[in-house]
């Protein structure tokens, strides 16, 4: 259920609804559009009885959600949902978020020397596992908290925003500390304790869709951690398994405008573990903003072929830096633009940055 306020609806009003909601024991999710807010109605078993808020000052209707989903549909809020994270760097609406950095922090000097070339690059966020999801136990895990201390210098150095993943409960905490966007990865998109936690986080997350996850259950794990009260979700499409032996996974780009239709939240594109290939993640990151993603997660080492992780998959600087300039002119034509770089479209000169 969804109760829509009128667009003079005042303050008092939506607080009278949110506090009447409350009184009938369910959750109330006020959620402002541009033309009037909306109340998301959640922890109800069946339907809720609507006529004593129909009723209330300034409500102009209720309307039954047709979706499993509430907090994540676009019924809910028509315009899409902008993750701001300060210092003029927002993934959704107008502008593309680029996202770029190793797979994994391996070390301090690895870790600036990649963030210095995504910052000349242009872009604003920076990321890198501190733990590591892996498919072999043996395989190098990350380096824990003191990746997240590496980070943190990366962000005061460079002034780059941190994405950086969290794998449990334990690791959420310390993510949250140290980063701006919590990653929840592709095995744990369906972790619904860690998504709860990640819904009582004041930090925005990043959900990357499960390698078998259809767009609802997508969705529906969005929707967990929004039902906890953080609204700032970005969704991530990561490839799924299929039969193509081509490629890691297939990158399913057709899933960006099926979101978009659906939901309001933002959706990036990462062709890195898409695709598993570096030769392919240029082409199919051209592709994914051309289909009208909201940004990239993008692998990049200065060396890859002495990665710890990932290192097929991982463009060189030099790729990214070319990438930047050809989403620019791809953006353009969709009348968005990248944003970052200076007012010719071209990265940062290393020796210009300060810590934002
Ligand atoms: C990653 O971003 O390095 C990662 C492990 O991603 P995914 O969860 O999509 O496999
Ligand atoms: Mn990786």
């Amino acid at each position: 259920m969804l109760v829509i306020m009128k667009a003079h609806a005042t303050v008092e009003e939506i607080q009278a609804v949110c506090r009447r909601i409350e009184e009938m024991g369910y959750k109330a999710h006020p959620i402002p559009g541009s033309m009037r807010t909306a109340i998301g109605i959640t922890g109800n078993r069946g339907p809720v009885e609507s006529t004593a808020l129909e009723a209330l000052p300034g409500v102009a209707e209720c309307v039954p959600v047709s979706k499993p989903y509430k907090l994540v549909a676009r019924e809910l809020k028509e315009d899409p949902t902008i993750v701001d994270l300060g210092d003029g760097v927002r993934v959704g609406g107008p502008e593309l978020a680029i996202i770029a950095g190793p797979c994994a922090v391996e070390s301090r000097e690895q870790a600036f020397t990649i963030a210095g070339a995504v910052r000349a690059a242009g872009a604003r966020l920076f990321r890198g596992g501190a733990y590591k999801p892996r498919t072999s136990p043996y395989s190098f895990q990350g380096l824990g908290e003191d990746g997240l201390r590496i980070l943190a210098d990366v962000r005061a150095e460079f002034g780059l925003k941190i994405v950086t993943e969290a794998v449990d409960n334990d690791s959420l905490e310390l993510v949250a500390q140290y980063s701006d966007v919590i990653q929840i990865g592709a095995r744990n998109m369906q972790n619904f304790s860690l998504l709860k936690r990640a819904g009582r986080s004041s930090r925005p997350v990043l959900l990357k869709r499960g390698i078998s996850a259809t767009l609802d259950e997508l969705l529906m794990a969005a929707e967990y951690v929004l039902a906890e009260g953080n609204y700032n979700v970005i969704l991530c499409e990561r490839g799924v398994r299929t039969f193509s032996d081509h490629t890691r996974n297939t990158l399913d780009l057709s899933i960006i405008p099926a979101v978009q239709r659906l939901s309001h939240l933002p959706i990036i594109v990462d062709p890195s573990h898409g695709t598993g290939r570096r030769e392919k993640v240029v082409p199919l990151s051209r592709a994914a903003v051309a289909v009208g993603a909201d940004g990239l997660i993008i692998e990049v080492h200065h060396k890859p072929d002495e990665a710890l992780s990932d290192g097929n998959q991982s463009i060189l600087p030099s790729q990214l830096e070319q990438l930047m300039n050809e989403i620019r002119q791809i953006a353009a034509v969709l009348g968005r633009r990248v944003a970052g770089g200076d007012a010719q479209g071209r990265g940062y000169p290393v020796e210009r940055i300060r810590p934002c």
